[in-house]
């Protein structure tokens, strides 16, 4: 009686708001990363708990054991893959530089000497900044989350942030966001799901094979047209 049909429930760690991957409406989580981690896991046969939290929170929430699964639009690196294990790629993206709109002083990171740029806790955008601090000569402020992030270029308390083009651009063309890009893309990335390292093999397998389904039956375009439009 009973105790096979009780599905696992495995606990997914997102960001707090990262339109169009997540997001609250009436008081419910929405995005493209909502949408995939439902569907693979009905696709799969698990249940899954969504915990939104700090993106700079994701990964050591999934070490101490209190998260199964990583989202997030979190991007695959070389120096996370030293602690977490990466689904395949689901979404590419890469950063962009951002600044007020109508500041026509930066235009690339070249234009960044002695100013102020604001990045976010445990973000690739973070460590981009750090890595180029010295080469530019700009100085870094640092927030734990997008929405922060952007205000403080919007009320001047820095010049500039580094944020994920796709992310950046859903939240101009949606809000009236005094911001603008500028410049080329930074880098390129992809985003995945995570796992913890060495430890969740058939976990990882049903990420994969899930996401494999869902490109198969159309259902990934569909989740991806729902938030992006053609
Ligand atoms: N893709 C970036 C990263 O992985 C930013 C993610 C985020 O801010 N939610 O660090």
């Amino acid at each position: 009686t009973g105790g096979n049909n009780v599905k696992e429930v495995y606990k997914v760690g997102v960001d707090t708001t990262y339109p169009p991957f997540e997001f609250q409406e009436d008081g419910k989580y929405k995005g493209i990363d909502i949408d995939l981690i439902q569907a693979i896991a009905k696709d799969q046969g698990f249940k899954v708990k969504i915990e939104a939290m700090d993106f700079g929170g994701i990964i050591p929430s999934m070490q101490a054991g209190e998260l199964d699964i990583g989202m997030g639009g979190m991007s695959i690196t070389d120096e996370r893959k030293e602690t977490v294990d990466f689904s395949d790629p689901y979404f590419e993206a890469g950063l962009s530089l951002v600044v007020a709109k109508g500041n026509g002083k930066i235009a690339s990171l070249k234009d960044l000497k002695g100013k102020m740029v604001a990045i976010k806790n445990g973000t690739t955008g973070a460590k981009f900044a750090e890595d180029h601090k010295d080469e530019y000569g700009y100085d870094t402020i640092q927030v734990s989350d997008s929405t922060s992030m952007f205000q403080e270029v919007s009320n001047g308390s820095a010049d500039a942030l580094i944020e994920d083009y796709p992310v950046i651009s859903y939240a101009i063309a949606t809000s009236n966001l005094d911001l603008q890009v500028v410049g080329d893309r930074l880098n390129g990335d992809n985003y995945g799901m995570s796992v913890m390292k060495g430890k969740q093999d058939e976990l990882l397998k049903k990420l994969n094979d899930g996401l494999a389904s869902l490109k198969e039956s159309g259902k990934y375009d569909e989740i991806l047209d729902k938030y992006l439009g053609e």
